[in-house]
């Protein structure tokens, strides 16, 4: 059970720019605001993309069924992460004081049935309640079966997503980063090779993998990407980056501080959304690692890919150029796809930042204006407004708002984690270009605008002809 000076601590993170201020903390939760997912959610979520672990939900089996696999993220091999694990807690078992005894069990059946390298077990709001000591249990099934089994004390009640994040992230730095060694890095003939790890990074659509082949030829090693497509091992070696990219805004900052703080690794902050923002994130790992043989082959190799990017742009972006965005997403998504819009000539009339910390929200001012909108009110009628009184021709936002659009015959792409494609570095670009050009110029929207025949009144100037051919 997590104490209130634990949770504290990580609310009050330092590396958050609005606690240098003043310790106010970040956004505590609001009546009815688990709707938006709570700290198991959020602990789930960042660690799952751990492709080869066995991921056992400790709780009722609601917990587990509202949230497994609620992110499009993909491994290049293991797949036990798609199986949900839950020890599946009824009344008998809070009755009769068998929880523990169920997770014990639960951890034995994992691992006897999958082999895996580790257990990540996580604990949920009534486990929490009735006072089982998970961090016991997994001591005692780690010694009894020789597996890493990992506590993720994340109860739902602690908090929002956002806190769930980095419990899960202080979890992988308090129990698996260090434990064991990477492999010695392979000699390579006309470069120094160098050590780096992504936080935040989760592979959603596999659109790391359109930015894995630029670092491979930069001579980047990934040791681990916390956590799309990762491995427990690579979690386990993380410590011997010799810099670490903050990929999606604050959610894991405390793991880039703590592993600055304990190992001295620098981190930066930075996207792959986008073109300027891919080449600014490739110079900012050169310029971290202090090397000139890599900041000049860095510049060689941004000056090729955004040439050859440019050109296969030109017919699509021809197409997109002067149409108007409505965005309304979270966090670094707030900011980074808008430069990526940009890129494309396209106007981002107004954002969404109800997730979005004071740095986000700066980081939309430089790159909009002081007089943008931004908009907290992520309602479906004020959306609707906005896209009517802005005259919008797309909006750009999570899946959850894909029928508010599509009832209000507004044309929508879908940006969050359940989406199909990978936006990332410069090829996701292409990717991004055939959605939004696709979507926009459907015409299904021509269809779906068009009144019906039969609502058309009978004395309307329309001639016979013209009903025939509407109703064909
Ligand atoms: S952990 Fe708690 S808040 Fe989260 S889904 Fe389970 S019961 Fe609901």
């Amino acid at each position: 059970m997590k104490f209130s000076k634990d949770i504290a601590e990580l609310l009050n993170e330092p590396a958050c720019e609005h606690n240098k201020k003043e310790k106010s903390g970040c956004a505590k939760p609001k009546p009815g605001s688990t709707a938006g997912g709570c700290a198991f959610d959020g602990a789930q979520i960042a660690l799952l993309p751990i492709a080869d672990v066995a991921h056992i939900v400790h709780g009722p089996i609601a917990c587990a069924g509202s949230s497994w696999d609620n992110r499009g993220t993909r491994s290049s091999g293991a797949d036990l992460y798609r199986i949900g694990m839950t020890t599946d807690l009824t009344e008998q078992d809070i009755i009769m004081g068998r929880a523990e005894k169920r997770l014990f069990h639960a951890i034995k059946q994992a691992v006897e049935s999958y082999h895996p390298p580790a257990v990540f077990v996580y604990n949920t709001c009534v486990p929490a309640l009735i006072g089982d000591d998970i961090t016991a249990v997994c001591k005692a099934a780690s010694e009894q079966f020789a597996v890493p089994v990992v506590p993720i004390d994340c109860a739902g009640f602690y908090g929002t997503k956002n806190l769930g994040n980095r419990i899960a992230g202080d979890a992988m730095v308090e129990y698996v980063v260090g434990t064991s060694e990477p492999a010695p890095a392979p000699a390579h003939a006309s470069m120094k090779i160098h050590d780096v790890n992504l936080v935040g990074e989760y592979n959603i659509a596999g659109e790391f993998w359109h930015v894995l082949p630029l670092l491979d030829e930069l001579g980047l090693r990934i040791l681990c990407t916390l956590s799309g497509d990762a491995r427990f091992n690579e979690v386990q070696t993380m410590h011997r980056a010799e810099v670490n990219m903050m990929v999606c805004s604050k959610a894991m900052v405390n793991v880039a501080r703590k592993l600055n703080k304990l190992y001295g690794t620098p981190w930066f902050e930075g996207s792959f959304y986008g073109i300027t923002d891919t080449s600014q994130a490739l110079r900012d790992f050169a310029k971290n690692l202090n090397d000139p043989d890599l900041t000049e082959r860095t510049e060689k190799l941004i000056a090729r890919e955004e040439a050859r990017i440019r050109e296969l742009l030109l017919p699509w972006k021809q197409r997109l150029n002067g149409k108007r965005v409505l965005l309304f997403t979270g966090g670094v998504k707030s900011w980074s796809v808008i430069s990526a819009l940009q890129d494309l000539g396209m106007v981002v009339v107004a954002t969404g930042t109800k997730k979005s910390t004071e740095e986000d929200k700066a980081r939309i001012r430089e790159l909009m204006g002081e007089d943008t909108l931004m908009i907290e009110d992520g309602s479906p009628k004020a959306l609707i407004k906005i896209v009517h009184d802005y005259q919008a021709d797309i909006l750009i936002a999570g899946g959850r708002n894909m029928y508010t659009a599509l009832k209000a015959k507004i044309p929508f792409l879908d940006i969050n984690q359940e989406r199909e494609f990978g936006y990332e570095g410069y090829q996701g670009m292409l990717e991004l270009v055939k959605q939004l050009t696709l979507t926009i110029e459907s015409p299904v929207w021509q269809a779906v605008r068009t009144p019906a025949p039969w609502k058309i009144p009978l004395n309307s100037s329309l001639q016979k002809g013209d009903v025939d051919s509407l109703l064909s």
